[in-house]
């Protein structure tokens, strides 16, 4: 039955030794960190280059990108702005090619050199020139059929490589291919290539890296994006069921606290967050551990869901426990939840309704022997609701009985840390304590099937009614005046505000110092007759607390703040805010910022403040910046001024970004999507998850004899990612 077919982990062949290479050509793939045969087949053309039909010089058409061949016969510096013209010649025509500002071209392109090259032509005084080119040099010993008369791969190289380099990669792909494409062993059963005619492996790689056709690539590239797909929904589906085998609580209780709770606060809930309640009160009752994501919108009611999940613990004599990812946005929880539970605490001892939520906070800032004190009542069960940072969980703080776990990813969590910090909490008890995960943007649904693909989900995909439109601006520093003026009318009229300045780690102390200026300013220059306050992440946590509750309490008009009331800070009567320098901000951030208006009657407004440059495209869209920084600022900014909708907001922030930075894949410890994008290859995502869930139903131990060799690319690609001790 074993054949000497050979999975591509398993080509450790040393590209230097592979026929027709040796050690000088092997220093290229090298410098891009590939060592063997295996890395160079997985390493995908970046692009292809259609050349299949090389154009007479006599028939170039003007505007059209085309392929030419030809020889170089001369060249010439034309004396003004420091242009260098290189003279090609084909024998049915000359053109020239235009470097700006690169004389050392002439040196690469010496006269008698035969090149290739692809470029956009232009006529300029009756003389075709192509100015923005990729060429390459052709040598007479080489093949032509790698480099030219064909769909040709070029492959992503980054700067600082030498001449030449995008040829040699494409000779020693081409020479891996001569030598193991037809080797290729095919780890996925048959009848998933036949169910989604998918081309196997072999023709896969070689289609990846020289296809004959567009639909060659095509059909390539469908594989590989399946693959990609397929491999980490295993593991997320892996991870599912190792959760699900554990044995979890069954709460049993009646649910009078979170009943008591409800009732307490000033408004009924959304169907929504009912519906969710339902969801989350249904897993909680059923022995399997409760696995779930919540998220929806800013200001969808998401802190009263966890609190009912949390007195739901609480209820049946267990702790809940709080995790966030700063301390403090651990603060703002404890605040919040505070308040919440504040206004429903003489109902909760009311007779019959025992025992009663007790909080505590445990941040870096307490002093020795209150963390020691409080630490102790979490031990005794005192305290049930413990609200902190995820190091909670790392530091293995010892809890009475710890039965949920309310995660509050914001966005800057993924898979592999959520993981580790859900087996740590699950150490310190027998039984798998639950598990509720909160996110603070939504998520687009083929972005929950990734980077969440191992939770249930529920989504709180309604706002709680009279809830209105942000009215939301984009302004340069000329408008100052009048946006004072404007702050000043709402403050005159019961409104309070918030001026909002960057706080960007790396440059932690300007930003600092540069709201605390703008803090001496406002009081005493713009805002002297008006109560403003100032709060960022260096003050005293008890300061900041009375800084928040005046600000709750209006006995502030304005807030000054750096982003740390991002998340969490909600007063509703605060209809205003400005950001300084808002290009400096992501846009999932920017709509959480904005999330803090808009949560009352009242009209609300965000003003954007910006560079000129910035403002001025956002507001005549014909004026779009060249640099690409600022580009992408104007569209971060314009979808905020276009729609207060968290789903399309998040929609564009990926379309923006892209898929590699927006799943922040690095941080989240996923394995890289090379070719596949989520929101483009959603049917292969789709697809691949079902094949993976129905494999792991099916076979779970991967026994099967069809299953040996998905088994090892599978250990292999997660190897050190994910915790797979199970499987093995
Ligand atoms: P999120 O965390 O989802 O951004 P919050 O939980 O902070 O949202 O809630 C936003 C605001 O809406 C808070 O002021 C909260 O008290 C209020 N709120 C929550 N649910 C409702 C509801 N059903 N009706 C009215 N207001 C609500
Ligand atoms: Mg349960």
């Amino acid at each position: 039955m074993m054949s000497n077919k050979i999975l591509l982990k398993d080509l450790t062949q040393s590209i230097q030794y592979l026929k027709g290479v040796g050690p000088k050509r092997a220093k290229i793939p090298e410098l891009l960190g590939l060592t063997t045969v295996g890395d160079i087949l997985q390493y995908y053309p970046r692009i292809y280059q259609d050349r299949r039909h090389i154009k007479p010089i006599s028939q170039l058409r003007k505007g059209e990108r085309e392929t030419i061949k030809g020889v170089v016969i001369g060249a010439e510096q034309t004396g003004r702005r420091n242009i260098l013209k290189i003279m090609v010649s084909d024998g049915t025509g000359y053109i020239s090619l235009v470097c700006f500002g690169r004389p050392q071209m002439r040196k690469y392109l010496p006269t008698g050199t035969h090149i290739i090259l692809t470029g956009r032509v232009n006529v300029f005084r009756s003389e075709i020139q192509i100015s923005d080119f990729e060429y390459e040099i052709l040598k007479d010993n080489e093949d032509d059929l790698i480099h030219t008369n064909r769909i040709v791969p070029l492959y992503p190289l980054g700067l600082g490589l030498p001449q030449g380099a995008q040829r040699t990669m494409r000779l020693i792909a081409r020479l891996a291919l001569d030598r193991y494409v037809q080797d290729l062993a095919e780890p996925l059963p048959s009848s998933i290539l036949v169910k989604y005619r998918l081309p196997d492996a072999s023709s896969a790689i070689k289609g990846i890296h020289f296809p004959d056709s567009e639909e060659e690539y095509k059909q390539a590239r469908s594989r590989l994006v399946f693959d990609e797909f397929f491999y980490l929904q295993l593991a997320l589906g892996m991870r599912r069921q190792r959760e699900r085998q554990k044995e979890g609580i069954a709460y049993t209780n009646q649910g009078k606290l979170a009943e008591v709770f409800i009732r307490s606060l000033p408004f009924s809930l959304t169907r929504a967050q009912e519906r969710v309640i339902q969801e989350i009160r249904r897993d909680m009752g059923s022995p399997t551990p409760m696995n779930r994501l919540l998220h929806g919108d800013v200001g969808s009611g998401k802190t009263v869901v966890a609190a009912v999940a949390a007195l739901t613990a609480v209820e049946d004599g267990c702790q809940a426990a709080v995790l966030a990812p700063t301390e403090i946005l651990a603060e703002q929880h404890y605040f919040n939840l505070s308040q919440y539970f504040v206004k429903a605490a003489s109902q909760f001892a009311s007779p019959g309704i025992s025992p009663s939520p007790h909080l505590a906070l445990l941040t870096s800032g307490l002093k020795a022997r209150e963390k020691e004190e409080t630490l102790g009542q979490v031990r005794s069960g005192e305290v049930n609701i413990i609200v902190g940072t995820h190091a909670l969980i790392q530091e293995g703080v010892e809890f009475h009985r710890l039965g949920l776990v309310i995660i509050d990813e914001q966005h800057r969590f993924g898979v592999m840390q959520r993981a580790a910090l859900r087996d740590k909490a699950q150490l310190t008890s027998t039984v798998a304590p639950d598990c509720l995960v909160m996110t603070a943007t939504p998520i687009p649904r083929t972005l929950a099937l990734t980077v969440y693909g191992d939770l249930d989900t529920s989504v709180l995909d309604e706002l709680p009614p009279g809830r209105r439109q942000v009215i939301t601006k984009c302004r340069s520093a000329e408008s100052l005046p009048r946006i004072y003026a404007f702050i000043r009318d709402q403050v005159k009229a019961g409104r309070q505000a918030y001026i909002v300045y960057p706080l960007i780690e790396e440059s932690e102390e300007l930003d600092l110092k540069a709201a605390t200026v703008a803090y001496e300013h406002l009081t005493k220059e713009v805002f002297p007759d008006l109560r403003v306050g100032l709060l960022h992440g260096r003050i005293r946590p008890d300061e900041k607390d009375e800084i928040m509750q005046a600000f709750y309490e209006h006995r502030l008009d304005v807030l000054v703040a750096t982003s740390v009331i991002e998340v969490g800070i909600d007063v509703p009567n605060a209809s205003i805010m400005m950001i300084e320098e808002a290009e400096r901000f992501g846009l999932a951030q920017l709509h959480q910022l904005r999330g803090r208006v808009g949560r009352s009657t009242h009209p609300s407004y965000c003003i954007l403040l910006t560079k000129s440059q910035i403002a001025e495209a956002v507001n005549s869209p014909h004026t779009i910046p060249d640099d690409d920084s600022l580009a992408k600022a104007v569209q971060r900014i314009s979808s905020l001024v276009q729609t207060n909708d968290g789903f399309k907001i998040a929609e564009a922030d990926l379309a923006i970004r892209g898929p590699g930075e927006f799943f922040g894949t690095r941080q989240s410890g996923m394995p890289e999507l090379k070719l596949a994008n989520p929101i483009q290859d959603i049917k292969q995502l789709q697809a691949a998850r079902e094949e993976a869930f129905s494999i792991l139903e099916n076979d779970p131990t991967f026994s099967n004899p069809e299953h040996q060799l998905l088994r090892q690319v599978f250990e292999h690609n997660f190897k050190d990612r994910l915790v797979l001790s199970e499987i093995s």
